[in-house]
């Protein structure tokens, strides 16, 4: 897939030029680039790799060297591809799935999962169904 999203947002939406984001104006990538995300967020996706993998996801690991001011850092980065085409009904589980893994809502627009108005909706939307239930 050379699906072409932000890296920073989700956003499939290019400027003009198609060089950056149309929508915050950041890097965009190929699906298969390395998610940006935090070694926390990285470690619970791997800690749930089968549950992601029944919402049609992939976790692929790539080994990495960042460099960085204090000398080379190795870390594992990681890209989701998406395996199978994803019915609107399995996006919103799978962002409830990753709220409830306590990942930041910004972590998961950094998947890259879909475009972030979406990915939003659903992050919100159950939040708030959730606080009117309690
Ligand atoms: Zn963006």
């Amino acid at each position: 897939m050379s699906e072409l999203r932000c890296l920073v947002c989700g956003s499939s939406q290019l400027d003009p030029l198609g060089y950056k984001c149309g929508r915050c104006g950041m890097a965009i990538g190929l699906r298969n680039e390395k998610c940006y995300v935090t070694e926390e967020t990285k470690e619970k996706l791997l800690a749930h790799s089968s549950e992601l993998s029944k919402f049609g996801i992939e976790i692929q690991q790539h080994e990495s060297l960042q460099k960085s001011a204090g000398g080379d850092l190795a870390g594992v980065g990681i890209a989701l591809q998406i395996v199978e085409a994803m019915r609107p009904g399995t996006l919103r589980d799978l962002v409830c799935f990753l709220r409830k893994l306590a990942v930041p809502e910004e972590e998961v627009l950094s998947l890259r999962l879909d475009e972030p108005e979406q990915i939003l909706t659903y992050y919100r939307m159950d939040k708030k169904r959730n606080g009117e239930d309690l």
